[in-house]
């Protein structure tokens, strides 16, 4: 009975105006993710590699879709935050890599130039706070003549985080822009050791403390290995910091969209240890409430296979339409979440 009292609880906080919500999460589609994810993983981008001129290409598409969809620049002229630091250790989601790989990338003990792609949504009466949406658009690269095309990694998530901005701007034309700010960030040198959400995090253009959440996509195109159908997401982080933004999470995707999330790979004690290697932990790490979603390794990880025309866009559509609600939800509630009330 206590069970039941909390359920219908939560349903009644969620807080969403209308069902414009959902009006607009059906404005990313199959047809729009292939599109953006075919140019992403194409030969001609060379596998992303952070520094090298695939990567580059790839920015200058982020941003030319930020301004086609009337996104303004962040700071005057500029969607980019570029960064300069030395590459880091290489957080492999894998106990097997391939450490002749691994050696090729990190072997050059330079420093490496990369760029964040931002696309930032100034918000209505809410607009000093601020949710972050964030996918990484680097990849291995293009070693001895082999294209690493990275199509499930991690262009599978850049095409939803530019979808879900897409949608966003496609509400405030009409005049129901999200009442907080939304940042949605292409993210570099995650392949590197999470360089470009790190280098954010240390020079942040909005205040950390004003920032409510971030939720980070890295592969969410694939049945992962111990999986056999496509209709779930394993969600990473949710309640670590902030249990409403677990519960808003689940209300969302009951109500809404009806994919399992499974938490298999949240629990503490999980020796992949996903928390800490994708970009939402620069945020985590710094008090911000995240959610990671993910599909979950599979075999073609980090290989040349990794390739468009595996790529599941039924998945990755219904995945980004509950990401895109469920930070609809966050930017126009009246509370923002809370964090947990610290043990001890
Ligand atoms: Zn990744």
């Amino acid at each position: 009975m206590k069970k039941i009292i909390v359920i219908l609880f939560i349903g009644i906080s969620i807080s969403s105006f209308s069902q414009d919500n959902i009006k607009y999460s059906e404005t990313i589609i199959v047809s729009d993710l292939e599109k953006h994810l075919i140019i992403l993983a194409s030969d001609s981008l060379e596998g992303r590699e952070t520094g090298k001129p695939g990567q580059k290409m790839a920015a200058d598409y982020i941003m030319n879709h930020f301004k086609n969809i009337g996104i303004p620049p962040y700071i005057k002229k500029s969607y980019y935050q570029k960064f300069k630091v030395k590459s880091g250790r290489h957080l492999c989601k894998c106990d097997d890599c391939d450490q002749n790989l691994v050696k090729k990338i990190f072997g050059n003990k330079n420093k490496i130039k990369g760029e964040n792609v931002l696309g930032y949504i100034e918000g209505t009466d809410l607009k000093d706070e601020l949710i972050i949406v964030t996918a990484h658009y680097d990849h291995l690269g293009k070693h001895d003549s082999l294209i690493f095309n990275g199509a499930d990694d991690d262009a599978s998530g850049t095409v939803a985080a530019i979808e879900i901005a897409e949608a966003f701007m496609i509400a405030k034309k009409e005049g129901q822009g999200p009442r907080r700010s939304l940042l949605v960030m292409a993210v570099s040198g995650e392949e590197k050791g999470l360089l470009g959400s790190k280098y954010y995090t240390d020079h942040p253009i909005y205040p950390l403390e004003n920032t409510v959440a971030n939720l980070n996509i890295d592969m969410i195109g694939r049945i992962g290995d111990f999986k056999d159908n496509p209709n779930y997401v394993y969600l990473i982080g949710a309640d670590r910091l902030s249990q409403e933004l677990h519960n808003i999470s689940e209300q969302i995707n009951k109500e809404y969209i009806g994919l399992e999330l499974d938490y298999t790979f949240n629990e503490e004690d999980d020796p992949n240890r996903y928390y800490y290697r994708s970009d939402h932990y620069n945020f985590a790490k710094n008090n911000i409430p995240v959610i990671f979603y993910f599909n979950g390794i599979h075999e073609d990880y980090h290989k040349v296979t990794d390739t468009v025309e595996k790529i599941d866009f039924d998945k990755i559509q219904k995945i980004t339409r509950l990401i895109f609600l469920t930070a609809w939800e966050l930017a126009n509630r009246d509370e923002r979440i809370k964090l947990n009330k610290k043990e001890n």
